[in-house]
């Protein structure tokens, strides 16, 4: 697989860790959108496109999400780690809509989104700098473990 184009748009707020979103092309012919590249303690990461997962309460089967400490409709306290923990025993909070499945295309990924990140902050400081048309999907940054 090549990565064909990477557009990214870049978000405005120096306090925020989520630093733009991008969408990425496979061989000419398949996109992937909202990857969002993130500030981490160790640098730049890329995030791939997620969802909250979420369950449902034993009482009244109202939709919680996992770290919700009590049902959003009838107040019932929730167990607390009732998520799934992944292979080092963090709850899974997200899931991945779509992911690489090798560290090989993890990388492949990752270098080139970072490298069209950094070469699109470059250009957003000259002068009359026309930020990339897209969509901003209503997100919350996913969560960073380390
Ligand atoms: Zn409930």
């Amino acid at each position: 697989m090549e990565i064909s184009e990477v557009r990214v748009k870049l978000v405005d707020n120096k306090d925020d860790r989520l630093k733009a979103f991008c969408s990425v092309t496979m061989d000419n012919e398949f996109v992937v959108r909202d990857i969002k590249v993130i500030e981490g303690t160790g640098g730049f990461f890329v995030a791939m496109p997620s969802r909250k997962m979420s369950d449902h309460c034993d009482k009244c089967g109202s939709k919680n999400h996992l770290r919700a400490k009590f049902c959003n409709n009838c107040g019932t306290t929730l167990s607390e780690n009732r998520a799934k923990k992944d292979m080092k025993g963090r709850m899974k909070l997200h899931a991945d809509i779509a992911h690489p499945i090798n560290a090989e295309c993890r990388r492949k990924i990752q270098e080139k989104v970072i490298a069209a990140f950094e070469e699109e902050v470059e250009k957003s400081k000259q002068p009359g700098y026309k930020p990339v048309e897209m969509d901003e999907p209503d997100d919350e940054i996913p969560e960073v473990v380390s």
